[in-house]
């Protein structure tokens, strides 16, 4: 059964990058009938906080992205170290002692020569009595994993046909002096014992990739099928991560988007596929083929988002937007009508206040010297109310008749005396919720 899962690591928000990944491991599951699950990599007790956890739940609820099961690795520990005892036992790990500095000096001296700074394996030369001497004076070394110098190979769901020279990467470190079991290691321990069949995860782990299939063929599980997305970039292609801070996916909500208009430009960003506005989950998991994204860095502009948000939001029926229109201070006895006038009107939900605001309070007048007296006389053509969609263009009408003037001339000067601005929802629409004109009717 295919089984995916998202696995963000609880030591911030998530950001639109991560929705990428967690959106496409989503659909995947979703499409098979599958598993999703939502997988806490909260093996670094330090940076990992119970408020990302949460946070990270709440984000994903807001987008309707509903996991099967959550998963934690803090509570897995036994597990990962079961394996790195069977790694021991096999001669694939050993234990190294170089301080990060030790390393850095390596590094240097091999870019130098112009050789590729690939850990050396110098620890694997240590005797027992080296070693006890340098966990007496370092205490204890990390433990790395020696990889198998062949090529690792393997068909990515994405970036296609993958060949990676073992030799080319530094035996991964999965275990700190510390004790703390590293993510390349439980990573592996988990998506081999959960039967994870599909990961897709940022180009950025391709690497680790190589390195785990070879931890996961050491300990005798079964690979899954691998993908990795390219990375987003800014507009222009400038590199995003220092500004995925500011792309939270909290932000985004806070800033009024929709999660379908998230959701729709994601699930199709960087595919052959066009965006094209969804209206339902199901729509999403139907489109979806991890096949049809490239591997370019996919430019990402958020504003993007406003447009789909506000197209979105005209497709609603009152029923989706009701609390919104009562917090804007809309009376339920006109959210109807207010509805229908706005919605064409607002970029996302927050100006819905502004419209209220204008309906409750009319505008500060717009009237131009000249206007002055039409706008005198038409005010007093105005009929007696109730009003309903019919008022505006009966009183243009009898306005039309008695001062000759029409098209332009005649309506914008009304617009304008009414709502203090020159463009706006249906003048139709718009007046019978003018409440200082419905007072007089
Ligand atoms: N915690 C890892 C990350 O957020 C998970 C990567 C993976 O999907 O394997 O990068």
């Amino acid at each position: 059964m295919t089984t995916t899962r998202f696995a963000p690591s609880p030591t911030g928000y998530i950001h639109v990058g991560n929705l990428r990944t967690a959106l496409m491991n989503y659909l995947i599951a979703r499409k098979a009938g599958g598993t999703f699950i939502l997988r806490i990599d909260d093996t670094d007790p330090e940076r990992s906080k119970e408020e990302y956890v949460d946070a990270i739940k709440q984000d994903l609820e807001w987008l309707g992205l509903h996991w099967d099961r959550v998963e934690r690795q803090s509570e897995r520990l036994d597990r990962y170290a079961e394996a790195a005892d069977k790694l021991r036992e096999m001669g694939r790990f050993y234990e190294a002692f170089e301080t990060p500095t030790e390393l850095d000096l390596k590094r240097k001296k091999q870019l130098n020569m112009g050789k590729p700074p690939v850990y050396d394996r110098a620890a694997l030369n240590l005797s027992e009595a080296e070693k006890d001497a340098l966990r007496a004076e370092r205490g204890n070394g990390v433990w790395r994993f020696k990889l198998d110098h062949e090529r690792i190979e393997w068909n990515d769901g994405i970036l296609g046909d993958i060949s990676i020279d073992a030799a080319s990467v530094s035996d991964p470190v999965l275990i700190r002096g510390d004790g703390q079991v590293l993510y390349t290691i439980a990573s592996v321990v988990d998506d081999t014992e959960m039967g994870v069949t599909d990961v897709v995860r940022g180009s950025d782990h391709v690497t680790n990739t190589a390195t785990q299939i070879q931890i996961i063929e050491a300990l005798g599980g079964t690979c899954p099928r691998f993908a990795h997305h390219s990375l987003l970039t800014g507009p222009q292609g400038e590199a995003l991560s220092k500004r995925l801070g500011t792309l939270a996916l909290r932000d985004l909500r806070e800033q009024g988007v929709q999660p379908m208009a998230l959701l729709s430009l994601m699930a199709r960003l960087g595919s052959s596929d066009p965006v094209e506005l969804r209206s339902e989950m199901a729509e999403l998991i139907d489109g979806f083929d991890i096949n049809r994204f490239g591997a370019a860095p996919t430019k990402f502009d958020v504003q993007d988002l406003f447009p789909l948000t506000a197209k979105h939001l005209q497709s609603l029926p009152l029923a989706d937007v009701v609390d919104a229109v009562a917090e804007a201070g809309v009376p339920a006895d006109l959210a109807e009508p207010f509805w229908a006038m706005a919605r064409e009107n607002i970029t996302t939900l927050d100006d819905l206040k502004g419209w209220w605001e204008l309906c409750r309070d009319g505008a500060e007048p717009l009237i131009a010297d000249e206007d002055r007296d039409f706008i005198a006389e038409a005010i007093a053509l105005l009929p007696e109310g109730p009003f309903d969609g019919e008022t505006w263009g009966s009183w243009t009408k009898a306005v039309k008749e008695a001062t000759g003037r029409k098209g332009k001339g005649l309506f914008m000067p009304l617009r304008k005396a009414l709502t203090g601005m020159e463009r706006g929802p249906e003048m139709a629409a718009l007046l019978p919720l003018l409440q200082v004109i419905r007072a007089r009717g």
